[in-house]
């Protein structure tokens, strides 16, 4: 099979989400440029998109997209479809109408009728499974970033120096926002009051943890209220990576080092990705914060010059103990749980390396792909209520 980029997995764009916002956004303007003399586009939306569409700005992002032409948005809570992120787009052109299915597949890459994924349509890896490349590296010694090299060009550089940049003006734009996010549950914005809290020395509070959480939160709080981000796998799970790379700045880690390890990260995301699911809908937040996670400590691990069974081992551990993690939105916005949830599972992804550091990787039982196929078994096993529909855990209790 191969793999496709890795810059499928880093979309920069408006949050609150990839599946949600971004995809509808990207779908939008694949029918835009599809079909000619528009008259009408009526829109019908489907399982998770229409349960908590409303919350994810979906109707929102879909008006900004045909701002200029008639078009109807039906939200279509009961008909079921195959997958959980499935749109219909109505088009009435000057000479006919045409229907077209367009599927929102998670971290902004969305699937057509044509078969096109919008971001990048064809394989460029030559290897599927995790087990395959280090196999490779190891034989060919090559680092986990050579490898990323080897197949997506050296502007591959240079397309993370940008990412870095995007999650470095979130981040300092979180950091200095106040008042509350968009939408009815009036969520106050806390990076800004976190790092106030830090800074009093009386508290005791400046510790790694703390630093990483707030980085975390700045950012993902920067999603819930639609500003511009990196989706890292997904735009919920924006958090966690800027999180990490606050930790890599406190160890003194450059950042040609952080580029280099975002690639890394990619390479774990897009294994995730194509073997699995990378959407919240499709398997629930292990799908989405669980990979996250798993991308951080692969970047943390790689960054710290560690050799490539312990990066491995680092990812392992960290999407092995996401495993069940379910995806709950309270009323639809991405928000309770999600902005929490970056924060710890960056903290995570630190001591995941740490584990994999002490830990002999001599006596593995787990391999990642191992940890992959559970995320996506327990995924399709998991009740749709976990499943972004926003009708259980959190979202049932917290009104
Ligand atoms: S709970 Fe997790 S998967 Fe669900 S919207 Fe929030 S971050 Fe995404």
């Amino acid at each position: 099979m191969g793999l496709r980029s890795i810059k499928e997995i880093f979309i920069t764009g408006h949050g609150p989400s990839s599946s949600h916002t971004m995809g509808p956004y990207f779908a939008s303007q694949y029918i835009l440029r599809k079909y000619k003399d528009i008259e009408h586009i009526e829109v019908t939306l489907y399982g998770s998109l229409a349960l908590t569409g409303k919350g994810h700005l979906t109707d929102y992002i879909i008006d900004v997209a045909f701002k200029d032409i008639s078009h109807k948005i039906i939200f279509n809570k009961k008909t079921k479809t195959k997958h959980p992120n499935t749109m219909t787009f109505k088009v009435t052109t000057k000479e006919k109408t045409f229907t077209e299915n367009v599927i929102s597949i998670g971290g902004g890459s969305i699937v057509t009728v044509d078969n096109i994924n919008e971001i990048g349509a064809k394989n460029i890896y030559p290897h599927t499974h995790m087990t395959e490349i280090m196999k490779y590296c190891t034989s060919h010694d090559m680092s986990f970033y050579d490898y990323v090299v080897a197949h997506e060009g050296k502007d591959i550089y240079k397309y993370f120096k940008d990412v870095l940049k995007v999650m470095d003006e979130a981040y300092d734009r979180g950091l200095k926002a106040e008042g509350y996010l968009p939408g009815k549950l009036h969520v106050k914005r806390k990076a800004k009051a976190m790092y106030e809290a830090m800074e009093d020395t009386t508290l005791g509070l400046n510790d790694v943890a703390m630093n990483v959480a707030i980085a975390s939160f700045a950012v993902a709080e920067e999603n819930a209220s639609g500003g511009i981000i990196v989706t890292a796998p997904t735009c919920g799970s924006a958090g966690v990576l800027p999180g990490c790379i606050k930790y890599l700045r406190m160890k003194k880690v450059s950042d040609d080092n952080i580029i280099k390890g975002l690639a890394v990260a990619g390479l774990f995301g897009i294994v995730c990705k194509m073997n699995a699911s990378v959407s919240g809908a499709e398997c629930g937040c292990q799908a989405e914060i669980g990979v996250a996670c798993s991308m951080g400590a692969a970047m943390i691990a790689f960054c710290f010059g560690k050799e490539i069974a312990d990066i491995v081992q680092a990812a392992e551990i960290a999407l092995e103990h996401s495993l069940g993690l379910t995806c709950d939105p309270v009323d639809g916005y991405v928000q309770i749980p999600c902005i929490e949830r970056c924060a710890i599972y960056a903290i995570k992804a630190i001591n995941a390396v740490k584990l994999a550091i002490v830990i002999p990787n001599d006596d593995i039982h787990v391999s990642y792909d191992d940890s992959i196929r559970t995320m996506y078994q327990t995924g399709l096993d998991m009740n749709k209520k976990y499943k972004e529909t926003s009708l259980g855990g959190l979202a049932e209790f917290i009104k």
